[in-house]
């Protein structure tokens, strides 16, 4: 494309006045807004011995969870979107071919590195079936690097603690819980 392309359309920049080139609103804006906060009440809490109060749990973003089917089995299809998605880097996934007529995959592995995770829910964002999910768990410890890694088995045990309380995004927002396919089986290895 070229400058005198008819399809260009030039923009005049605006005439700043006086006020506008010596940043005044600007700076006065900036100003205000320091000033409340210096006024406002604070909020510090005194963690650990007060804990903090999260608004909403259904939308924190804290320790993951693998969410299961109506059948106990783990919902992840091993699309792998979620991997793909994290800028972290810190999700491992080995897909195998699934033992259910409903699906191509299955996870036989799922890791989360916790320590990496910065917690920024892309992964939930990506995944096509409510699989992965961030719960409002947010005080986790650990002894070692290893306790922070956590596996199929942990993530899936996450779900079973916080189902109750935070149930799943589709079921919160009243549509249908995506499903790998539409034919089910009943054997539940995980
Ligand atoms: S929350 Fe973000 S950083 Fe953590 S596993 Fe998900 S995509 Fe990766
Ligand atoms: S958790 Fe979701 S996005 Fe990640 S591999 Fe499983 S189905 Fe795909």
């Amino acid at each position: 494309m070229q400058p005198n392309d008819t399809a260009i359309r030039w923009i005049e920049e605006p005439k700043l006045g006086l006020s506008g080139k010596m940043y005044l609103p600007l700076f006065l804006q900036g100003l205000t807004t320091t000033t409340k906060h210096l006024v406002s009440p604070k909020v510090t809490v005194n963690y650990p011995d007060v804990e903090p109060q999260i608004d909403n749990p259904l939308i924190y973003r804290g320790v993951h969870r693998l969410n299961k089917d109506e059948q106990g089995r783990v919902k992840c299809v091993a699309c792998f979107l979620c991997a793909t998605a994290c800028p972290a880097h810190c999700i491992d996934i080995i897909g195998v071919e699934s033992p259910w007529p409903d699906r191509e995959k299955y996870p036989e592995s799922f890791i989360i590195d916790e320590l990496r995770c910065i917690f920024c829910g892309m992964c939930e964002e990506a995944c096509p079936v409510d699989a992965i999910e961030l719960t409002s768990f947010y005080n986790l410890t650990g002894r070692s690097r290893e306790e922070m890694i956590f596996d199929k088995e942990k993530l899936l045990s996450v779900y079973d603690a916080t189902k109750d309380q935070e149930p799943m995004r589709s079921v919160q927002h009243g549509y249908p819980t995506p499903s790998a396919g539409a034919k089910q089986s009943t054997t539940a290895p995980a």
